[in-house]
């Protein structure tokens, strides 16, 4: 990583925090070069890393897209004053998405085949509940809302 103000000098990590219970680690960084700090969040992309779906039938499955979830988010929480929680929320679900999805590898490796590697599938159902409880224990009108979009798409 480069220095925000002048691109080119070394940074030194002057604090670093790991989160209580979410893989992730926030930094505060200053710049050997022109003394300059600033904070960065390290965080997994969990786009594409597990597949929501039935777990039986690849067909079924669609890779996990954070975008299209926080697009989601987003037209549901148009009512919220602070929508930049709404980019915590996303994180949030992904994470939890990724371990439940992560306890479907464990019955694929009984009949693996090793030609692929196994990837992570969580039931639709099971995703779309996860969604409403996790948005539902932060704002009740945002997962409503979220839940009214659902209905009216085609999942
Ligand atoms: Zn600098």
């Amino acid at each position: 990583m480069r220095c925000l103000a002048c691109t080119t000098g070394k940074l030194e990590i002057t604090n670093s925090r790991k989160h209580a219970t979410e893989p992730r680690v926030w930094r505060r960084r200053a710049c050997t070069n022109c003394g300059f700090i600033f904070t960065t969040h390290e965080l997994p992309d969990y786009t594409g890393a597990f597949t929501v779906g039935n777990g039986k039938h690849r067909k079924d499955q669609i890779p996990f897209n954070k975008a299209e979830l926080l697009r989601d988010l987003f037209l549901a929480g148009s009512h919220m004053p602070k929508q930049d929680a709404l980019i915590w929320l996303a994180d949030t679900i992904a994470s939890k998405a990724f371990r439940a999805a992560a306890e479907s590898i464990g019955t694929y490796k009984k009949s693996a085949k090793k030609t692929s590697l196994p990837v992570p599938v969580i039931d639709n159902a099971a995703y779309q509940q996860l969604v409403l409880d996790t948005l539902t224990a932060y704002d009740a009108l945002l997962a409503a809302n979220y839940k009214a979009r659902l209905s009216l798409s085609y999942r």
